[in-house]
């Protein structure tokens, strides 16, 4: 441990081996919070805290992981083994799973996903004759999501007089009723959706004091990292838990707090203090991640937020090389700069896929550089994007596996029912849930019981109602010997999953065939490394449990060396050598919805901040002069984001546009907040207004005749140094001097090979090369 410890500056150490009591980190982005809860929980065990009362708290799973994996180098896998680690949502799933029951539950409950939770609602919404333009099915979901995450159960909505007025106001009259039967149909089913893993872990907290007792006996040191997005209802749960032996630590960063649209409260950072006795706290100030450059450029960008708390960030790194600031003309022009940049980069610093990261703001934005990624082969990721356990194929075979293990699953029977094809239509389902929700039984009950129960369903239907059954009963039986690959393969072949798939001969319906075998690969590596678990129908849950809570950022599957595209807001936490940052553009970023009020545009800010402060070496920022955005390709202004950036951190690549000028807008960001006005751009200055809306089409770059560089951020319309002949001197970046020895190819893909001074002979591709012809 020792070993381990000296790796700690000593603000990290503190509060790594503050044993007990109540304690709060709050430092800037990259000082080590994570590090040091990592390294305080392998501390712990070395001191004899027992791995099983330790509970870690983590933003992502993949996060869990990762700190799991680094406790285990330091004390060994079979301790680091016991711990409670993982987020909100899993570990609470799992305390539900034992617990449950008393809150009519079964042990075997299904997650609903967002997908299932949005298709009963939908349902739900059609059940009652409402107009579906109202009610819109995301809009209400995140209606009901943000009551749930406030602990407004139904009871305490059909209490709240302002709530309903709200929803009143909203021509959504009727939100408690969808939100009633929601809650009804989710417990019928012995379903939990996501936020009801919060809400009910709460509920069972609170109703059952023995429970709290066994749970707050069990957790007795409690850690939390990135405390300033947890919501309500989670900083409840921890409060809970802490209580009786309050040896709680939580790491966080205001500055970081980025979820409040999601209803993450950033007062439960900063009233820790209020809520324990005798908190300690600690900063750290000492940032290991970043250049001085990108540190600088972050630190400028956040001083112009009013809510925050003081804090110092500083780096002992290498000065490094300056923000770059790129100007694209379209979004297809700021894909290929990208690309091409990545490719030399790459290249000429011997760097892998994996070093590089692309973020933006919202996960339209990625199309563009995808496009451009793949045009160079260069191998990415999508995170964020539907995740593999959300495909259609996917959730077909799993719903078959749900329904085996909770036949009371509304939605995964709703789903396989007729899938593949068994002749039982819309229709005669429809009447299922009719008579399900007259009768208070199951879907599932119903058909097993269709003679007693009055349904207008025909006798030829009756009977494909019940082989369907019959063939359901059949998984279950098998479920109690065989494991949860056998069982998932055999009902693959035998529903007729895969005899369908495989009609589709099309590229699409192939891939789905891989998809289906990759879960059966899944299922398989999950049961083998599930040995020890004697009971197989535990195996099963098990592993639905995990798919229903994994998120895209887990399961990294495929080829590690990729370049990574995500939105900024699933980035928190991670980093990587070189960031681009692309769509910096007003309205875009900050978003045309967050301009509101002062604190909306803080928290855009923030996610600036965010993203910055995850690149070690490089930070690039694009933005396009015009967009395709709601189907029109509009005018695009740079991100007052950039403006932000004290000069002596950036450097403008395309010089066109001249600084903001802070003097003349002043007024913009006086101490007044206008209620409810946006907060527009302040007004740049007219030479530069004028530059920037430039159409596209009239623009050229105009290259001075003595220094022919050639600048990759040009268009392709571009012709690549086309007067570059064999016998000219030129001198490259790196490689000095050299003279053109032979040219091959044309525009884009035009080479040069060339004879260094150095006596090394080169080819280079002269969109990349950076040649100054001499
Ligand atoms: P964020 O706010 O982005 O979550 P953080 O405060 O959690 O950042 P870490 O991720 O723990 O910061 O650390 C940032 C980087 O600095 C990591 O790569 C980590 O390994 C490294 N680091 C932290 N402390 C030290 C140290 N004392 N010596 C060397 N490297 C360190
Ligand atoms: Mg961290």
């Amino acid at each position: 441990m020792e070993k381990y410890l000296s790796q700690l500056n000593d603000a990290q150490l503190e509060p790594t081996i503050q044993v007990n009591g109540p304690m709060i980190i709050i430092a800037g982005a990259g000082s080590g919070k994570t590090r040091v809860l990592t390294y305080r929980i392998a501390y712990l065990m070395s001191k004899g805290v027992d791995p099983f009362n330790i509970l870690a708290l983590t933003f992502t799973n993949k996060a869990a992981k990762e700190m799991k994996g680094r406790i285990a180098d330091i004390v060994g896998d079979s301790e680091a083994k016991n711990l409670w680690m993982g987020t909100f949502h899993s570990v609470f799933a799992k305390i539900l799973r034992f617990e449950g029951h008393h809150l009519g539950f079964p042990s075997n409950f299904t997650i609903y996903d967002t997908q299932d939770s949005q298709k009963l609602m939908g349902s739900i919404i059609k059940e009652m004759g409402l107009d579906k333009d109202i009610y819109k099915t995301k809009q209400v979901y995140s209606r009901i999501s943000s009551y749930k995450n406030n602990l407004v159960t139904v009871k305490a909505y059909f209490k709240n007089p302002e709530l309903m007025e709200a929803d009143a106001m909203a021509r959504r009259p009727r939100m408690g009723e969808i939100y009633k039967e929601y809650v009804d149909r989710c417990f019928k089913a012995g379903a939990m959706d996501f936020d009801d893993l919060l809400l009910r872990t709460n509920e069972l907290l609170t109703r059952f004091p023995n429970v709290l007792a066994q749970y707050q006996d069990r957790f007795r040191y409690i850690l939390v990292d990135e405390y300033q997005d947890t919501n309500h209802s989670q900083y409840l749960i921890v409060r809970a838990l802490a209580d009786r032996f309050q040896n709680i630590c939580v790491v966080g960063d205001d500055a970081q707090s980025i979820y409040a649209f999601r209803g993450a409260n950033i007062n439960n950072i900063l009233n820790f203090q209020k809520d324990y006795d005798g908190v300690k706290m600690f900063r750290l100030e000492q940032n290991y991640r970043s250049t001085k450059n990108i540190v600088g450029a972050a630190n400028s960008v956040i001083e112009h937020n009013k809510t925050k708390l003081d804090k110092v960030v500083w780096t002992a790194n290498d000065v490094g090389e300056k923000v770059i600031v790129h100007r694209a003309m379209t979004d297809g022009d700021e894909g290929r700069y990208v690309a091409s940049t990545i490719w030399e980069t790459k290249m000429n610093q011997q760097l892998h896929n994996s070093d590089f990261a692309v973020l933006y703001r919202t996960n339209a934005q990625s199309r563009a550089i995808e496009d451009a990624l793949r045009k160079r082969d260069i191998p990415y990721r999508i995170y964020g994007g539907l995740s593999f356990y959300q495909r259609k194929e996917i959730k077909d075979v799993t719903a078959y596996l749900r329904l085996i293990l909770n036949s009371a699953d509304e939605e995964a029977l709703k789903r396989v029912i007729n899938y593949p094809a068994r002749g039982i239509g819309q229709t005669t389902v429809d009447r299922l849930i009719v008579a399900a929700n007259a009768t208070g039984q199951t879907i599932y009950d119903v058909i097993k019981n269709l003679d007693s129960v009055n349904i207008n369903i025909n006798n030829g239907t009756k009977n494909k109602l019940r082989d369907f059954v019959t063939l359901i009963e059949s998984y279950k039986v098998m479920n109690q010997t065989a494991n949860a690959f056998d069982l998932a393969e055999h009902v693959t072949k035998t529903s007729g999953l895969v005899r369908e798939l495989g009609k589709d001969g099309t590229p699409e319906g192939v891939v789905k065939m891989d998809n289906v075998q990759e879960l059966l690969n899944g299922i398989k590596d999950f049961v083998e490394g599930q040995i020890e678990l004697a009971d197989a129908g535990d195996s099963l849950a098990e592993f639905l449990e995990d798919i229903a809570l994994a998120t895209d950022l887990d399961g990294d599957k495929g080829d590690p060396d990729h370049v990574a595209l995500m939105t900024i807001h699933l980035a928190k936490g991670l980093e990587f050598g070189h960031v681009f940052i692309v769509g910096m553009e007003e309205d875009l970023f900050p978003s045309a919805m967050s301009m509101n009020t002062r604190s909306e545009l803080e928290e855009e800010r923030r996610l600036f901040y965010v993203a910055l402060t995850r690149a070690e070496k490089q930070a690039y920022l694009t933005y396009t002069l015009s967009r395709y955005r709601w189907g029109k390709l509009i005018d695009a202004e740079p991100s007052r984001f950039i403006e932000e950036i004290d000069d002596e951190f950036i450097n403008i690549t395309t010089p066109l546009k001249e600084r903001f000028n802070p003097m003349l807008d002043a007024s913009i960001f006086g101490d007044v907040e206008p209620n409810r006005v946006r907060f527009a751009k302040p007004k740049t200055p007219k030479i530069q207004k004028k530059e920037m809306n430039k159409k596209p089409e009239n623009f050229k770059i105009s290259t001075p005749k003595r220094l022919k560089k050639i600048d990759n951020s040009k268009t392709d319309t571009t012709t690549y140094n086309s007067d570059l002949t064999v016998g000219r001197t030129v001198n490259h970046q790196r490689f000095g001097r050299g003279q053109v020895i032979n040219i091959e190819g044309k525009g884009a893909d035009a080479k040069a090979e060339i004879k260094f001074q150095n006596g090394d002979t080169k080819k280079l591709l002269l969109r990349f090369a950076k040649l100054e012809v001499l």
